[in-house]
């Protein structure tokens, strides 16, 4: 029961504040309780989940839950995360397994979290740089083992934050976009994954006149800091700027895998500077032992720090992997093999026509070609086919005879696959 004003000479069972002191007395069976002491309980309950290692704010029973991330976290060993990604990516071996250990790691480390609050030994947050061209399967393996671990998922652009007060979007609403995809439940998305990309693009301008303050990139970096060692980030739940009348969301990054990516443009020039210095004078027999055709593979964080990143952020980012280049027969793999690939999917576009869709081994070879010489990685597939394939998916469901017809199949060979890219505007894009 809750009693305002002066009408009973009631006082609080904890202060000793009687009714006209106070605003609200609450009665309960044998005492009352005023609204200041609630506060001191509240605090005093508080502290004690605290201690007893349960986020206090935990226990609001109205917080959103989302379905789809509900249900205990399974630990599934580093060898069949890579087998699930072996489904997905092809390639790319040496990201594939530091990825599934991290991410093993990651996760072990959380459950001991919950386990034994009083460890002295903490296992650190192991947060991976992706390094690699475009279209290499950065963000395909970062999307693919989210999907596994069924945690929440999301990808943002380093490029689209600037610093505070400066046009462009708050580093904390990274975390915004990881509580939409969980309907924000707060719990949920402090175990999900983030995946920002282009963080090469926040680099430090080497060399910055410093006339204009470099708001998008160093300033971005060291936003991020706190996020990604792991803190209480208070976010707009709508992302974009914090503003005033904005309730801001608490979120508790600690257990928040992030894992960054970017083509770091011009960073094997870095590493080759490194790797020769750092060789001759020392061994000269180390010289020939350096393969100069994929210099990526030698990256460490000092290349890093020298491509831009400052130092501290590096430091969060304890993992560093590269991605190599796409060979002809990654390609041509890439197209057929993926339990999505590329060609499945067509396949299953023209079987709901009732065609059966066969790429010919030489057309095949041709868009892996082609894809090379642009130069996008595997990225450049995609636009491949739809300019090979697009005459045929827009006449075929009229009945139209395509180029080899026999009952209901359409084979495409290459010499049909050449002269639709021939024809279509990225055909006519010169191989860079
Ligand atoms: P980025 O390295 O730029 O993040 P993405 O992962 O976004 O590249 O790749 C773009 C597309 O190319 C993906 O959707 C995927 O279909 C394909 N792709 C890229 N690399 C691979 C790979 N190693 N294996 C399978 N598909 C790949």
């Amino acid at each position: 029961m809750i009693k305002r004003g002066k009408s009973t000479q009631h006082r609080c069972s904890f202060c000793g504040r009687s009714e006209q002191e106070v605003m609200i007395l609450v009665s309960g069976m044998d005492g009352q309780i005023c609204e200041l002491c609630t506060e001191k309980a509240q605090e005093i309950i508080d502290q004690e989940l605290r201690k007893a290692g349960v986020n206090p704010d935990r226990t609001d029973e109205s917080a959103p839950k989302s379905q789809k991330y509900s249900g205990p976290l399974h630990l599934i060993p580093p060898r069949e995360l890579k087998t699930f990604l072996d489904q997905y990516v092809i390639g790319q071996d040496t990201a594939k397994k530091v990825l599934s250990v991290a991410v093993y790691n990651h996760y072990k480390r959380l459950q001991q979290a919950s386990k034994s609050a009083s460890d002295d030994v903490e296992i650190e947050k192991s947060n991976v740089l992706f390094v690699g061209q475009t279209g290499t399967g950065k963000t395909l393996m970062a999307k693919s083992i989210a999907k596994l671990l069924n945690v929440p998922f999301t990808i943002v652009d380093a490029t689209v934050f600037t610093e505070a007060g400066y046009v462009g979007e708050d580093v904390e609403s990274i975390l915004s976009r990881l509580l939409q995809v969980c309907d924000y439940d707060v719990e949920a998305a402090e175990r999900g994954i983030v995946y920002i990309d282009e963080i090469d693009k926040i680099a430090r301008k080497q060399d910055n006149p410093s006339i204009t303050r470099d708001v998008s990139g160093e300033g971005v970096q060291q936003g991020m800091l706190k996020m990604l060692e792991g803190a209480e980030v208070q976010v707009p739940p709508q992302g974009g700027r914090k503003h005033p009348e904005q309730k801001l969301v608490k979120v508790n990054t600690q257990n928040i895998l992030f894992i960054c990516g970017g083509a770091f443009d011009g960073i094997e020039k870095i590493i080759a500077r490194r790797v020769n210095t750092q060789v001759i004078g020392y061994n000269k027999k180390e010289v020939e032992r350096v393969d100069k055709e994929n210099l990526l593979q030698y990256i460490t964080h000092q290349d890093v720090k020298n491509f831009g990143i400052i130092p501290e952020l590096v430091g969060r980012l304890p993992i560093v992997v590269h991605l190599e280049a796409l060979d002809i027969e990654a390609l041509r793999r890439i197209l057929t093999e993926p339990r999505n690939a590329l060609l499945r999917q067509y396949e299953k576009l023209f079987a709901y026509e009732g065609i059966e869709l066969v790429l010919e081994p030489g057309a095949v070879d041709f868009i892996a070609e082609k894809a090379l010489d642009y130069k996008l990685g595997a990225r450049g597939l995609r636009s491949l086919c739809e300019a090979i394939l697009t005459d045929a998916m827009f006449e075929l469901p009229t009945g139209v005879k395509g180029a080899k017809d026999s009952k209901k199949q359409f084979v495409i060979d290459r010499a049909y696959a050449e002269a639709k890219l021939e024809r279509s505007h990225i055909g006519r894009l010169k191989a860079a």
